[in-house]
């Protein structure tokens, strides 16, 4: 490609972001797409100038998380929500993010095939990224695939991803609504609360409500909502059948009603700036063990290492040491 982005890992910093970010923000839908692949694929720089671009023009989107199980429904039910927001003229972004290893090649998440009808609308990004084991994955790229969503001018960001491990709470992190889907035959209350999941749930989803076993799956995780201590947003359990679009206006009402509880209470405020002060320090992080990487080339790890092996020198000490050199003071 003549304007050099066509292929994402080529593309040199700089100007190319400078330009995709100008591009998207007039409206270009390539560049959505573009600057996504940028952060999936690109480089740690790469992802730096995004963010720093990107981040002046965000803020505006209400970003939902979507998680659960494979095969409760996320996808049907995604797709579903997606119409509803479009039927209300909002626009939206949607992002799948499969947290698989490079090996399985993000094969966890659903059938994209459901959400082609909106392909063709132009009212609605639709992406999905494998986060490939790469640099955590899913915690580096994921919130700069939101900025782009948002920067783009999404109104609705859903984030929509596999709750296995970890996920769900990395999605709570970067949602300011998070959604756990259930479904009759696909785990009950009882492994929720295990998972620690009842705590980052802002609304529970029981979907399939047209099969047997949704009233007991809801009603268990009412009880087990009602042990847990009192807060001030009280999770409201809602059943959908999102094959038939059922429940999916409720739902939506139930969204919005979490909004106004997050803007009301000053709780939106909060979260957002306890996700900025997690991604700073995350940053900070990574910087600080680069750098301690570069002095392991050096050795000065090793040797340190060595000392510390042999007794001659204590841990603490070594740690010192090593930060002492990370920060030029010897
Ligand atoms: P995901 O893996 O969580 O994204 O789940 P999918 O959206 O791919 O759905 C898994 C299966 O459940 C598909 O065969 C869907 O057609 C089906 N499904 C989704 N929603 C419903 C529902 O409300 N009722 C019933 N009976 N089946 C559903």
């Amino acid at each position: 490609m003549s304007d050099g982005v066509g292929d994402p890992v080529a593309a040199r910093p700089g100007r190319d972001v400078g330009s995709l970010v100008e591009r998207l923000r007039s409206g270009d839908r390539r560049a959505v797409a573009r600057l996504i692949s940028l952060v999936e694929d690109g480089a740690r720089d790469q992802l730096r100038e995004v963010a720093e671009a990107l981040n002046p023009s965000t803020g505006r989107a209400m970003v939902l998380g979507l998680t659960g199980s494979p095969g409760v429904g996320k996808s049907t039910l995604a797709n579903a929500l997606v119409a509803a927001y479009r039927a209300a003229g909002r626009t939206v972004g949607v992002l799948a993010v499969d947290p698989s290893s490079p090996f399985t090649g993000g094969a966890l998440l659903g059938d994209r095939v459901r959400m082609q009808h909106h392909a063709l609308d132009k009212g609605v990004y639709i992406r999905s990224m494998a986060t490939r084991g790469h640099l955590g994955g899913l915690a580096w790229a994921a919130p700069q695939a939101v900025r782009v969503l948002d920067a783009a001018g999404c109104e609705v960001v859903l984030v929509e991803t596999v709750g296995v491990g970890q996920a769900e709470v990395e999605v709570a992190g970067l949602a300011d609504t998070t959604m756990v889907v259930l479904a009759p035959g696909f785990g009950d209350a009882v492994q929720v609360a295990k998972a620690g999941i009842l705590e980052v749930a802002d609304v529970f989803v029981v979907n399939k409500a047209d099969k047997d076993g949704a009233d007991t799956v809801a009603r268990d995780l009412r009880q087990m909502l009602h042990l847990g201590e009192a807060r001030p947003w009280q999770v409201p359990v809602v059943r959908t059948a999102a094959e038939r679009r059922s429940g999916v206006d409720e739902l939506v009402e139930r969204i919005a009603a979490h909004r106004a509880h997050l803007e009301e209470s000053g709780e939106l405020a909060e979260r957002r700036r306890r996700r900025a002060a997690r991604e700073v320090e995350e940053l900070a992080l990574a910087d600080l063990r680069e750098e301690l990487g570069e002095l392991d080339r050096g050795e000065a790890l090793d040797k340190l290492a060595e000392q510390v092996a042999s007794g001659e020198l204590g841990p603490y000490s070594a740690a010192d040491q090593l930060l002492a050199r990370v920060r030029g003071d010897s």
